[in-house]
């Protein structure tokens, strides 16, 4: 079968379409600036780039776009849109009401719209995906799979703060942990690659790219996570400062004369390896500053290895040892640099990095020391194949 992937943001919307009989990407797109000017698709099929540039006001408009380059008769993969058997589509935020992914009806629309206060940015722009995917493709079954899901299972002892208990009930504030498709994918992997059942393992997944965060994964389910209420506590990120002592917020806010919102604009978008070193938030970038001796950049990176030595321990900690330690996405997965320097001084968990086998960049590979007691994993995350997975599973059933 034939399953499309989309993962629609605010402005962007990107789809992957895979074959499921081979598990392969047949085609991957990526639409940008979508009710902007100068809307832009570009589709790649194996070597083929093909460029689209044409005026999208709405994602109706851009899903449509979407189908003629999927059916283009040149650059397209499929005849029609019938050979397509079902579409998964990514949503950040499920609230409490999702612990897994679900095929999406009425109600799943309805419960997607009310966890908006949890999800201002993201989830409208979701569900404009699925109503533009359903107007462009009637009848097709479509699955919801959310960023939140995998974290479900953490006990209130890691998801409650240490609020009035009334906010809970009144506003649902609690740590809901992202990234989840990834943490499930890579910890899963991480137990297939070492031969044993994830129930055997205690493992902790650093998720590090644009957005970062770990997870504490016991006996295949999530028990820990940094990311918290929104993707905005725990490491320092590429703009985003992760946590802090609350009352920064409010010594900014009045010193600044400033409101709530831009506060919030500020920690979301200008902090973190940006607001820090004032060059980028690029870790690339961050790297090549580091190298010429900008010591705010070295700084920034600093507070992050310190923030990813620090979730280590506390997750080892937490489950009473630690088996796996994964890295992943794009820092995680190709800054080696960034690997051996986190994983320095660790042998007192039993964890040593062998520094030559470190050496890769996107690749899956044990990076351990043959020494080390706890397994050292480079996992390429891959989400959109989760979502595929899961879509055919549910549209099978
Ligand atoms: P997103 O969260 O947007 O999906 P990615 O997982 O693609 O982000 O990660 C982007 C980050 O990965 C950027 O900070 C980028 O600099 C970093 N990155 C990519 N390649 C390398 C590399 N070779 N070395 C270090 N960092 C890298």
């Amino acid at each position: 079968m034939k399953i499309l992937v989309v993962n629609a943001g605010s402005s962007s919307l990107k789809y992957q379409l895979f074959d499921m009989d081979k598990e392969v990407t047949v085609a991957k797109g990526l639409i940008e600036r979508i009710g902007i000017d100068g809307s832009k698709l570009t589709q790649r099929v194996g070597d083929d780039k093909f460029i689209f540039e044409e005026d999208m006001p709405s994602h109706v408009e851009a899903s449509s776009y979407m189908i003629k380059a999927l059916t283009d008769k040149e650059h397209g993969v499929v005849e029609n849109m019938s050979e397509i058997g079902a579409v998964g589509h990514r949503v950040l935020h499920g609230g409490e009401k999702f612990t897994a992914s679900v095929v999406i009806d009425e109600t799943v629309e309805e419960a997607i719209k009310e966890n908006i206060p949890l999800g201002p940015l993201h989830n409208p722009a979701n569900l404009m995906g699925i109503k533009a995917c359903q107007k462009v493709m009637p009848g097709t079954p479509m699955v919801a799979v959310f960023d939140t899901a995998f974290h479900q299972t953490m006990p209130p002892k890691a998801f409650l703060y240490g609020v009035p208990m009334e906010y809970y009930h009144k506003y649902h504030i609690r740590r809901y942990g992202f990234h989840g498709t990834s943490h499930r994918y890579v910890s899963a992997r991480a137990a297939e690659m070492l031969g044993k059942k994830p129930e055997e393992l205690r493992i902790i997944t650093c998720h590090l790219g644009n957005g970062s965060s770990i997870t504490a994964v016991e006996g295949g389910k999530c028990i820990d996570t940094s990311m918290g209420l929104t993707p905005l506590e725990g490491l320092l990120m590429g703009t985003r400062s992760g946590s802090l002592d609350p009352a920064v917020v409010q010594f900014i806010i009045n010193n600044e004369n400033i409101t709530a919102d831009e506060m919030l604009d500020i920690l979301n978008k200008k902090s973190g390896l940006l607001g820090v070193s004032g060059v980028s938030s690029d870790m690339r970038d961050i790297d090549a500053a580091c190298e010429e001796g900008n010591e705010r950049a070295i700084i920034a990176r600093d507070i992050l290895y310190t923030g990813i030595k620090k979730y280590i321990g506390a997750y080892a900690a937490e489950m009473g040892g630690v088996d796996v330690i994964v890295f992943t996405a794009g820092i995680g997965e190709n800054g080696y640099e960034l690997r051996e320097a986190v994983m320095k001084d660790m042998e007192f968990l039993g964890a040593k990095i062998d520094p030559e086998k470190n050496k890769v960049k996107g690749v899956e590979k044990d990076i351990s020391a043959p020494d080390s007691k706890v397994k050292i994993l480079v996992v390429p995350t891959n989400e959109e194949l989760v979502i595929a997975r899961d879509t055919l599973e549910l549209v099978s059933k």
